[in-house]
């Protein structure tokens, strides 16, 4: 990850990371320049997701599952079975 400083714009060493939280991370920057060494704190934060991870399509797909009929679920073991 490259952070710039944002007093010169010149590149910044990230001296210490911080989770705070699954998702959520501060930085801890001094900037490299040696007319400027900013020193300051930037954060990364989730966003959105784009493809879901295969351990939530895993679970969504047995919560599914769990929540059909009975004569559903055995439709399903049979075409499964097909495969
Ligand atoms: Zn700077």
């Amino acid at each position: 990850m490259r952070i710039t400083c944002n007093v010169c714009s010149s590149k910044s060493i990230i001296q210490s990371t911080k989770d705070a939280m699954p998702g959520y991370a501060k930085f801890y920057c001094i900037c490299t320049n040696p007319m400027c060494s900013h020193s300051f704190v930037a954060s990364w934060s989730y966003q959105k997701t784009l493809n879901p991870s295969l351990q939530q399509t895993n679970d969504l797909l047995i919560d599914m599952v769990q929540r059909m009929e009975p004569t559903q679920k055995q439709k399903l073991i049979k075409q499964l079975s097909l495969i």
